[in-house]
């Protein structure tokens, strides 16, 4: 596992502890960073806060990434508690529940918006935040999470599918940008995992079946491995990579049938 002692990363995406974002803070927690965890609203602030307990000497902050001022807010703490930004692991995805469980046609011009800007844009909007504060670091990490909906069809995943589409290219063009002051842009396109935003999800139990039966591992994957994988990514380990989208989902990806 990745040695982060000394490193600050900041965590967006907690709701609960069955979150993949929340994983992903245990592990870097564990490896000796030190984080900020940021809550998307009131309504998850005592999930966050209690879950942000079992880190070492964490910031807890309010960040809607939908949001600039927010997001400016959520930097400037940043930047005055830890002086500079090591990592951000950007978990956050939102798509209006209707979207996810109509025919895609019916997608509306508001539920497309809603989904690119909170899916997508938000990394664009964050990473230009931590950008200063990474170069002041000698360079950074930045992990995404992201679907295989973005390349094929699932049924019901619809304008989630197109969010991940802008997400994984936002991530190549990041790369190419950020590439030159040494931050690295990366994400993980994780297999199904039963957390608060797949419920949302129409027929998501069929998917997680059909994982089972016909991924090469053949069964699901935990949101522990998806951590693992992001250790490798924010660490030193993976200094060579950058603009990779990896897969953590027992292989699914690679199957014709
Ligand atoms: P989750 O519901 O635990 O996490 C989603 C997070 O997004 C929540 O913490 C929520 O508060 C946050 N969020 C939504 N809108 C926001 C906003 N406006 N501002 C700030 N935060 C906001 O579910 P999860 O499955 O852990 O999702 C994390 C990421 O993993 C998402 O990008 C999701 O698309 C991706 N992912 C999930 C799966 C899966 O099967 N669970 C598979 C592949 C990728």
């Amino acid at each position: 596992m990745s040695d982060l002692s000394g490193q600050f990363g900041v965590v967006v995406g907690i709701a609960n502890r069955r979150s993949i974002a929340w994983a992903i803070a245990q592990a870097a927690s564990q490896a000796g960073a030190r984080l900020a965890l940021t809550y998307q609203d009131d309504r998850l602030r005592e999930n966050v806060e209690e879950l942000a307990a079992l880190t070492r000497d964490p910031l807890v902050l309010p960040c809607d990434v939908a949001h600039d001022q927010a997001l400016d807010e959520l930097f400037e703490t940043i930047d005055r508690e830890f002086g500079g930004l090591d990592f951000v692991v950007h978990g956050a995805a939102f798509a209006p529940k209707a979207e996810l469980a109509d025919r895609f046609v019916r997608t509306s011009r508001d539920g497309f918006r809603i989904a690119l800007d909170v899916s997508a844009y938000s990394l664009v909007a964050m990473a230009r935040r931590a950008h200063p504060l990474m170069v002041r670091r000698g360079g950074g990490s930045i992990v995404t999470l992201t679907y295989l909906g973005s390349q094929r069809v699932f049924p019901n995943y619809n304008v989630m599918g197109v969010a991940k589409a802008a997400l994984e290219a936002s991530v190549r063009y990041l790369a190419h940008d950020l590439g030159p002051d040494n931050i690295r842009v990366n994400a993980i396109s994780a297999g199904p995992i039963r957390t608060l935003a797949a419920t949302g999800i129409a027929g998501f139990g069929d998917i997680l079946g059909i994982y089972r039966d016909r991924a090469p591992l053949r069964r699901n994957i935990a949101a522990e491995e998806v951590a693992a994988a992001a250790m490798f990514l924010i660490g030193a380990e993976s200094r060579g990579v950058t603009g990779e989208i990896l897969f953590v989902d027992a292989g699914f990806h690679t199957a014709g049938i």
